[in-house]
C-alpha cells in the first residue's frame, strides 16, 4: 500500500510517532518544525491557515502567544478579554482566542486533550532565580527570544500566554500533565497572525512529566 506524506519534515533528528495524527492528503504545503525541548519558535500564519501545537512524547507544557501581524505586536491574544468571551477558563472546540482590541483572532478547530491553562503567567527567569537558579531557561525568555526578529525588546513584554495542555483545575497548578504523546490542539487563523510558543523549561518538581522534552508545530493545513 503506498501512503502519502504531506507533512514535510524539517529537522531530520525527528522521528515522527505514528500517534501523531497526520494532516489531510490535500494538506499539500503542511510542514512541521520540531521545537527542541525548553525552546521556543515564532511563526506567521495566514487568515484561513489551520496549525497544529503538538506534544510529541506526553506531559510537555506548551506556552502560546499571538499577535495581529503588521500591529508592532500592540494587538494581541488576551487571556482577559477570552475568558470574558468564554465565560470561563475552559476553551472548546470552535471557541476562539480574542485580542486586547475585543476580536477573535484564532479559532480551536481540533482538539485531543481539552486541558489547558488560562490563568497563570509564563515562567520567567526570576522564577528560577528565586529556586536558586541562574540562567535557567523560560518560557518568557524563550518568547522574548524568538519575538527579537518582529520587534519585541525583553522579557517583560511577553505576559498573559494560552498555556496549552497545561492543568490547572480551580486555579491550583498540578504537576501531572493531561498531554499524551502526539496530543495536538489545533487553530484556524481569523486575520494574519504572528505566533510563538514556548516548551516550557519548567523541571522542577515533577512538572513536565519530569523531563522536558521536545513538541512540534505543523503549518500549512
Ligand atoms: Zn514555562
Amino acid at each position: 500500500m503506498t501512503r502519502n506524506r504531506p507533512v514535510e519534515q524539517t529537522d531530520s533528528t525527528y522521528s515522527q510517532p505514528s500517534s501523531i495524527p497526520q494532516p489531510n492528503a490535500s494538506a499539500a504545503k503542511a510542514t512541521t518544525k520540531v521545537v527542541p525541548a525548553s525552546h521556543g519558535h515564532a511563526f506567521k500564519v495566514r487568515k484561513g491557515e489551520k496549525f497544529r501545537v503538538v506534544d510529541i512524547h506526553g506531559e510537555q507544557v506548551i506556552d502560546f502567544a499571538a499577535w495581529v501581524d503588521g500591529t508592532d505586536l500592540v494587538e494581541k491574544v488576551s487571556m482577559a478579554y477570552t475568558r470574558y468571551h468564554l465565560s470561563g477558563a475552559t476553551p472548546a472546540v470552535g471557541e476562539c482566542l480574542w485580542t486586547c482590541k475585543d476580536e477573535p483572532l484564532l479559532r480551536i478547530t481540533d482538539d485531543t486533550v481539552h486541558v489547558h491553562d488560562m490563568t497563570f503567567m509564563s515562567c520567567f527567569p526570576e522564577l528560577y532565580e528565586k529556586e536558586g537558579i541562574k540562567g535557567h531557561r523560560s518560557c518568557a525568555s524563550n518568547i522574548a527570544e524568538v519575538m527579537e526578529p518582529y520587534g519585541m525588546g525583553s522579557y517583560l513584554e511577553v505576559t498573559d500566554p494560552f498555556n496549552i495542555f497545561q492543568n490547572t483545575p480551580n486555579y491550583a497548578l498540578k504537576a501531572i500533565g493531561p498531554s499524551k504523546a502526539g496530543d495536538y490542539i489545533e487553530f484556524e487563523a481569523l486575520e494574519d497572525s504572528v505566533c510563538a510558543v514556548s516548551c516550557c523549561p519548567y523541571d522542577l518538581h515533577g512538572f513536565n512529566g519530569g523531563k522536558v522534552t521536545d513538541i512540534a508545530v505543523v503549518t500549512g493545513l
